[in-house]
């Protein structure tokens, strides 16, 4: 009988999802002999044997992996037989020169999975109410690694000596636990804790005292997976709204903890589809139709009709949900815009004018991670913020050499990439804070360590005052700046493995333009290389500039002043403000161009009374959507022709005029905010379908912070289909700027030369 022996070694996501015990089980059944370790590359399988066994391990890794794990390529190499006697699983290879780690990646961190609940809850398991259990199928991952090979060595688990029992199954081939790295028990694991006033707790009583404060109405900041959460009673208003004064968030909605679908289903109108993103292994925040008349404190999403609601994340959150038995508010510890605190010390002294008690663990939190926050759309979700769960999976990209993409500097991220892959970083929020340009710097830095790549070009945004643009500037690498609307464009093309051209309608809150002005309305045709502006919403002045998108009663008095309306109609907070602002936008100081869409909701929300002065960018937006009924009158007019020279603008006076007086005429905000929905709809149709037929081109991407809207963009996709286009729309990275990193690296490694 022949023996041959090949050298196989898989890349992707192979660490740390049971991807070596799954091989060593392979080898065993299939009497090959060997051995596999983790490396710097990926997962080396070294195996001899029979060749129709050598075919079957390779047909498995490829097509029986984990479900964890992603096989992304599999290199293979024949050998000259070595007489191996078993098989083996090696202790990992370090990388020699400490650049190897370019083709293997941590994977992103999984909620407790079936098996290690049904442990959890089994009092006579050792690991019953065991805050840290986990297994080769769940646990944290990407939030605890400091390096790779991924290995326990190499985690915030390494201070943690493994007890006996648990050592045991580590080392036991058919165990669930053999190598699980965060392998962990109530003897040798990580440990709670609970500081109160006046308390102190260890372990299990920790957990209790936690509850009783809750349950008191105190707010909790409890440790978790990537973060400290802020937590109180989603039902106790007054602790609701001490959450809300505390934290100076005054309207922001707060997301939801439910100890299960049961608890989802008495708050929310939650689908079947919902149901199963709920219970996936990436745990995210799930917007969902809110029900009437529910127990929950009116604080929770004011004016919204949405609630965004996750199951316990990991068992720490699974123990907490079950024995405080209802809905717990989840919201992430920070004050206002700050980063999240992810060590203990930092929260105690961060958190301490917020939270009544702390809820603390021992296990170091290495990568800082906001909850993912996602909606389903079509039956599949789309992730509006993407992080915890989700971060680091990479998605396939071509570039000539590796580079950075620095993203843009509100909902920021950054993205590497390179030999054939692109990785983007987790949700960093706005870079206007020093400590969240720390938080950023810190993320850089470990992304670059992991990864090991020796990064050659930079790619930034044109707006010259961006924090991410300064950064990028003091990498001392060769610099890239890119276009705002063109690099949304690049992400949904990249996203979906296309390279136009396409009919790109970006609508959003603000970019840098190439005149200088504020774009945001944008209709361009792109690819990846080039875009050309084709059409946009009709210039108004942005009247303070940045500040106008705080204060949509600003832009509502350009809007009305633009069309000729009276600007006594302008709900300001104090209408002494109106004519030195009119006189400022005359002579166009503070007050630059804009096209912006999202200003436009702006000024529609406020001329609607419903904002006048906002709490965060986009919420005059979000309650337009949110108060905007069923409508049967056809939308409002509006005019634009293709038939002059590129870009043609679209004139959004007419129907700025009908809104104005509609609200004269008594009309209810819900009728004037449906058909302004179906206004922007019709307008964002019949100029992309009238470009596609003159350029001849049959897809049209709809993206932008504007299209996290669902309504609009349900509607400008279903009347996009109806004209026979094919619409495109990212899903797997935001639509708003949190994909900006995702573009510029596509729209540099296109310029390249690729
Ligand atoms: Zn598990
Ligand atoms: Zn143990
Ligand atoms: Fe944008």
């Amino acid at each position: 009988m022949s023996i041959a022996r090949r050298i196989l070694t898989a890349h992707g996501t192979v660490q740390g999802v049971g991807f070596r015990p799954f091989v060593y089980q392979q080898a065993l059944a299939l009497g090959l002999r060997g051995s596999v370790r983790n490396c710097g590359h990926g997962v080396r399988i070294d195996v001899e044997g029979e060749p129709a066994a050598l075919d079957a391990m390779m047909q498995a890794v490829q097509q029986q992996a984990p479900p964890l794990s992603r096989v992304c390529g599999l290199q293979v190499d024949e050998a000259q037989p070595a007489g191996h006697a078993d098989f083996t699983i090696l202790p990992s290879e370090l990388p020699q020169d400490g650049s190897a780690t370019t083709r293997v990646w941590s994977p992103a961190d999984v909620a407790p999975c079936v098996d290690c609940r049904r442990e959890l809850a089994d009092s006579s398991d050792r690991r019953s109410g065991y805050p840290f259990i986990n297994c080769t199928a769940c646990g944290p991952r990407f939030s605890i690694v400091t390096a790779l090979p991924y290995d326990r060595a190499r985690t915030s688990m390494a201070p943690f000596a493994m007890c006996n029992a648990c050592r045991a199954e580590y080392d036991t081939p058919t165990s669930r636990r053999f190598h699980a790295e965060p392998n962990a028990c109530p003897d040798c694991g990580p440990r709670l804790s609970y500081e109160g006033p006046g308390t102190r707790e260890q372990g299990a009583s920790a957990m209790a005292s936690c509850i009783e404060a809750l349950r008191r109405g105190e707010i909790v900041a409890i440790k978790g997976v990537g973060g400290f959460h802020l937590a109180c009673d989603a039902e106790n208003h007054e602790a609701v709204q001490r959450l809300r004064d505390r934290k100076r968030r005054a309207a922001r909605p707060f997301a939801l903890m439910a100890p299960d679908l049961d608890a989802v289903r008495r708050v929310a109108d939650a689908s079947m589809d919902d149901q199963q993103t709920l219970s996936s292994s990436h745990c995210p925040i799930v917007l969902l139709p809110r029900c009437e008349g529910t127990a929950l404190a009116p604080g929770i999403a004011p004016g919204m009709n949405e609630v965004g609601i996750m199951l316990p994340p990991s068992p720490l959150h699974q123990i907490l949900a079950q024995r405080f038995g209802g809905l717990l508010v989840m919201t992430s510890g920070n004050l206002a815009e700050e980063p999240i605190a992810t060590d203990n010390q930092e929260a105690r002294h961060r958190l301490a004018e917020i939270a009544d008690a702390f809820l603390f663990h021992d296990r170091e939190i290495v990568t800082r991670l906001d909850d993912s926050v996602v909606r389903i759309e079509d039956g599949s979700p789309r992730l509006l913020r993407r992080a915890r769960g989700f971060v680091p999976e990479p998605i396939p990209l071509e570039t000539p050499r590796p580079l950075i993409a620095l993203g843009a500097d509100l909902k920021s991220t950054f993205c590497m990439a390179g030999h054939g892959l692109a990785f983007v970083s987790q949700h960093l929020g706005d870079l206007s804070g020093l400590q969240a340009r720390r938080a950023y710097r810190e993320a850089l830095s470990s992304f670059s360590a992991q990864l090991g790549w020796k990064l050659e070009a930079a790619v930034c945004d044109l707006h010259p005052d961006y924090a991410s643009t300064r950064i990028a500037e003091s990498l001392g690498l060769p610099l890239l700046r890119v276009q705002h609307h063109h690099a949304h464009a690049a992400a949904c093309l990249a996203e979906h493995g296309l390279s136009g051209p396409v009919i790109a309608v970006i609508f959003d809150g603000a970019g840098h333009g190439e005149d200088g002005a504020v774009w945001g309305g944008e209709f361009l045709i792109a690819d990846r290389q080039r875009a050309v502006r084709a059409a946009h919403l009709r210039y108004v002045r942005l009247p303070g500039g940045d500040a106008a998108a705080r204060e949509p009663w600003r832009m509502a008095l350009a809007h009305l002043e633009d069309a000729g309306e009276p600007t006594a109609m302008c709900a300001a907070p104090d209408q002494s403000r109106i004519a030195p602002l009119l006189r400022a936008m005359k002579q166009g100081i503070a007050a630059p161009w804009t096209s912006s869409a999202g200003r436009l909701f702006d000024a529609v929300a406020a001329l609607c009374g419903l904002c006048s002065v906002g709490q965060f960018e986009g919420q005059a937006a979000m309650l337009l959507q949110a108060a905007s009924g069923e409508c049967d009158a056809p939308p409002y007019p509006f005019s634009f022709s293709l038939s002059g020279a590129f870009p043609v603008e679209i004139d959004v006076r007419p129907m700025i005029r009908s809104i104005t007086c509609d609200l004269r005429a008594g009309r209810a905000v819900r009728e004037i905010g449906a058909r302004f929905h179906d206004t922007l709809a019709a307008i964002i149709t019949e100029t992309a379908a009238a470009l596609a037929q003159q350029e001849d081109i049959g897809t049209v991407v709809l993206s932008g912070g504007c299209f996290q809207n669902a309504r609009l963009a349900a509607a400008c996709t279903a009347r996009l289909v109806a004209r026979n286009l094919k619409v495109l729309r990212p899903r797997r990275f935001p639509s708003n700027d949190g994909g900006i990193s995702l573009g510029q690296a596509a729209l540099a490694a296109a310029r390249m030369g690729v």
